[in-house]
């Protein structure tokens, strides 16, 4: 039985896998383990713990790296304020404490549980840790949690301990791709769970790897992996990747994108990642089966938060805020829209080898669209769509590469996200990014001019950098009155590279007397800063006040995102620090309102 074998063989295995270089040898030891030590009628319990991030049969833990240091820290009964419950708390900062692993948690842990656990393996069986990571997962509390990871640590050595804290986080690092492991698995493994997102199930009915499995079709209930689009540079591009095809446009909506499954009554709500979403269930569901006029089926859309007062897609939505609402009871202007794009599977039968426009049919025959409640997304699709008047439609058929340049621009002008284009002939397949969805972005700024960003704190590296700053978090100024200087300065990006290892030193050496710690627990900002609660947000230091900090300029082609982690409306993707602006005063920062024209007026040229 697998669930005999000792976990320590899969810990050789995962040692293994990780300090090889080379894929095929991956492979091959990999096939190894499963013919040596797996039961083909319980190849499962093992493949769960190699692939954590896809295993549904168990629900989630709770458990992020910083409260997983807190429970460590009981579990171990470390005291809090010990030189090891820093090293956990403080995991990505460097410095003598954390020392070369920061930035690692799964190695800090090991470090601090080398020290107290010894490197005897107590025996421990695939069996014995799926059942207390099963138990892990029920717990209701972080004191039942501490009270299971006590358990573990007893049952095992400092090496299995890193393991099973990497299975936790579903982080293994082992530098071999979910597809080279499904390929070794057997030949139609990564097929199967593309349309059934069901590990239990490619273990059970995949056990044997001579028989060809017969394709399978997807099914409601069962989350499918979803088609992505690929990125492309311009509307030409596009255009001459589509030749020939006829083509449909998209707005491209910022939400979450969701499956929806109706089956008479029970509605479920995959994500991406096939979770089911149930917290949407009060907020949508008595819709979905009012407006959707058949019993059975799967629909594929993208679920935004409506403002009811503004008449428009709320720009900085959180659907999970939307729906807790909801949950509650509370009344507010905002209400969960689902804008259906797709159409998987109708009645008894799968629809997706139907052309998408086909399947458009299907759509517009099937929902009954509800203004800021139930959208569906067809060609020109005034008739059903409730696009604000005076927008464009979100949806239509291009006939030349100019329809799309237009499309793209009244997008960028509405602050959409960008634009879908698709093949309108071709099929819908799982987890497919080959092309036949291309999404294009305005997240291009050809920045003429200069963006000139101050430093308002900083983060600390990690490998050779730990323990030393190496990243900055910039700040925007507040638009100061005239004849001032800026009072207050708004976060903007995080910025690391671009700076020669000489300049980043230069330039830390020259900050340090102005670096304040952002110790654990007091992590509020200074106040002449703006920040969002996102913990993106938070700087290991902060610069203790502008006037001693320094300008960086940023320049060059530089993607621009709507921002809701940074406190500035747009923040940077991918930033580069062209130059350190000694010269520059702090005052002379670019402003806000000026950086928001310059996205404008740089947008969609
Ligand atoms: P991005 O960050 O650009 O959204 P991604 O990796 O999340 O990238 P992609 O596959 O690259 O996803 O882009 C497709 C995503 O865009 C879908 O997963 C969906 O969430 C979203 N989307 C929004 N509008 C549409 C649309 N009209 N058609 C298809 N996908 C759409």
């Amino acid at each position: 039985m697998t669930s005999e074998t000792k976990f320590s063989v899969l810990v050789s295995l995962f040692n293994w896998i990780q300090k090889t270089k080379t894929a095929s040898k991956k492979r091959s030891k990999f096939r190894k383990f499963l013919d040596t030590f797996c039961d083909s009628n319980d190849y499962f319990s093992a493949v769960r713990l190699i692939l954590p991030w896809l295993d549904r049969e168990r629900g989630t833990y709770g458990l992020k790296e910083s409260v997983l240091a807190l429970c460590l820290i009981d579990a171990l009964a470390m005291s809090r304020d010990s030189d090891d419950a820093l090293r956990l708390i403080n995991w990505r900062k460097g410095g003598a404490r954390t020392g070369a692993n920061a930035g690692n948690f799964p190695l800090v842990a090991a470090e601090v549980l080398q020290r107290r656990q010894g490197l005897t393996s107590a025996g421990l069986t695939i069996g014995d840790l799926n059942h207390l990571l099963d138990r892990l997962a029920s717990c209701e509390n972080r004191a039942e949690k501490t009270s299971l990871l006590s358990t573990l640590i007893k049952k095992t050595n400092a090496q299995e301990m890193k393991w099973i804290v990497m299975i936790i986080l579903k982080d293994l690092k082992l530098g071999i791709s979910e597809k080279s492991i499904f390929h070794e698995f057997h030949p139609d493994a990564e097929d199967l769970f593309n349309v059934t997102c069901d590990l239990k199930m490619v273990c059970e009915k995949l056990k044997d790897r001579s028989q060809r499995h017969k394709r399978q079709d997807i099914e409601i209930g069962k989350a499918v992996r979803p088609q992505l689009a690929m990125r492309v540079g311009d509307a030409a591009a596009a255009w001459k990747k589509l030749n020939g095809k006829e083509v449909v446009v998209e707005c491209k909506f910022d939400g979450d994108r969701i499956q929806i499954h109706k089956n008479g009554t029970k509605i479920h709500y995959f994500s991406r990642n096939f979770l089911d979403h149930s917290e949407y269930e009060q907020a949508m569901s008595d819709i979905i089966a009012e407006n959707v006029l058949v019993d059975r089926c799967i629909l594929d859309g993208e679920i935004l938060v409506w403002d009811k007062s503004l008449n428009r897609f709320a720009e900085f939505g959180s659907n999970q805020e939307i729906a807790k609402a909801v949950n509650d009871g509370l009344d507010s202007d905002r209400q969960l829209c689902y804008v259906a794009f797709d159409i998987l599977y109708l009645g008894d039968t799968s629809v997706i080898h139907q052309s998408l426009k086909e399947r458009h049919e299907l759509l517009q025959k099937i929902v009954k669209p509800l203004k800021g409640r139930l959208e569906i997304l067809v060609p020109n699709g005034g008739r059903n769509t409730h696009r604000p008047p005076g927008e464009t439609c979100w949806s239509l058929i291009a006939n030349n590469v100019v329809d799309v340049e237009r499309f793209f621009k009244e997008t960028i002008d509405n602050r959409d996200e960008g634009i879908v284009l698709k093949d309108l002939g071709s099929k819908w397949e799982p987890s497919d990014r080959s092309g036949k969805w291309l999404k294009l972005k305005p997240e291009y700024i050809r920045a003429g001019s200069d963006l000139d960003v101050l430093i308002i704190g900083g983060y600390y590296g990690s490998g050779r950098r730990g323990g030393e700053v190496a990243q900055f978090l910039c700040g925007l100024a507040e638009c100061p009155s005239p004849n001032t200087y800026p009072r207050r300065f708004i976060s903007f990006c995080r910025v690391g590279t671009g700076l020669s290892d000489d300049e980043l030193d230069t330039l830390v050496l020259k900050m340090k007397p102005f670096l304040r710690k952002n110790e654990y627990p007091k992590k509020v900002p200074p106040s002449f800063y703006e920040v969002t609660n996102n913990s993106k947000e938070r700087p290991d230091v902060w610069v203790d006040s502008p006037e001693k900090s320094v300008i960086l300029s940023i320049t060059s082609d530089i993607r621009t995102i709507r921002s809701e982690v940074f406190a500035a409306p747009y923040g940077l993707r991918f930033p580069r620090i062209d130059r350190v602006r000694y010269d520059k005063p702090w005052y002379e920062c670019l402003d806000v309102q000026s950086f928001v024209e310059l996205v404008q007026s740089s947008n969609g040229t």
